[in-house]
């Protein structure tokens, strides 16, 4: 076995920005991915209501991704109004794609130090690898020390060393690549918004231009 591994960016995306697509490049790049899908939520379990509404959200990660052919829009969740846990969506692409393709759950670190509070989080490895991208400044060996034991546990046990080996299995290891720090999050860019202020440079000029149109976080 060895195929190009689909990689899967889950998030609110409300809004989508450049963290969220640096994150997915590098990903991209580094394991050699086929392609990454942008899976926005429904009503997520773990949060609040988005602010914007789904259509909104898909709008803005379509102008996001439309100039990446690598990147795929995937709107599996995001019309589900029940709790839509990831360890379902995971399943619903293994079906799709088969026993022996690779599957990359991608998130950033801080979302990997919480895995353990997620829905049958231990499933989640019997579907897919996860790459968790380690921000420069904030080393990921480090804070696992101070995480959940069990977690600690399941990342020292599946821990590989490079992405080629993600290639040899479809699901089951966890491997640690590197991004830029970017200090940029959704919650920022809303606040931004609210306070009028300018959210350029942050996400892509057509999300920037999308959310004064529709005069979205105001
Ligand atoms: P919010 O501020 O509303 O919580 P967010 O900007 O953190 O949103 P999410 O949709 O919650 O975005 O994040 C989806 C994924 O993207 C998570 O795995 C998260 O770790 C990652 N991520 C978000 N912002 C960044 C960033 N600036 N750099 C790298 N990864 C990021």
């Amino acid at each position: 076995m060895n195929q190009a591994p689909i990689g899967i960016l889950g998030g609110t995306f409300d809004p989508v920005h450049n963290g969220h697509l640096r994150l997915a490049q590098e990903a991209l790049e580094q394991c050699n991915l086929a392609a990454v899908h942008f899976i926005p939520s429904g009503t997520p379990p773990h949060r609040n209501a988005p602010r914007a509404n789904a259509i909104q959200r898909l709008d803005m990660v379509r102008l996001a991704l439309q100039d990446n052919a690598a990147f795929v829009l995937d709107e599996c969740e995001i019309y589900r109004t029940d709790p839509c846990y990831t360890v379902n969506t995971l399943s619903a692409l293994r079906a799709k794609h088969g026993i022996h393709q690779p599957l990359c759950l991608l998130m950033g670190g801080d979302a990997f130090l919480l895995l353990h509070s997620w829905h049958e989080w231990k499933s989640l490895f019997e579907l897919s690898h996860i790459v968790v991208m380690q921000r420069a400044g904030h080393p990921l060996g480090n804070a696992i020390n101070g995480a959940n034991e069990t977690l600690r546990d399941e990342y020292r046990t599946r821990l590989v060393p490079a992405p080629r080996i993600l290639r040899e299995s479809p699901a089951g290891a966890i491997l640690v690549a590197n991004m830029p720090a970017l200090e940029i999050s959704a919650t920022d860019i809303r606040k931004r918004c609210a306070e009028n202020k300018n959210i350029h440079y942050l996400l892509p000029d057509a999300v920037a231009d999308y959310i004064q149109l529709h005069h979205l976080y105001t």
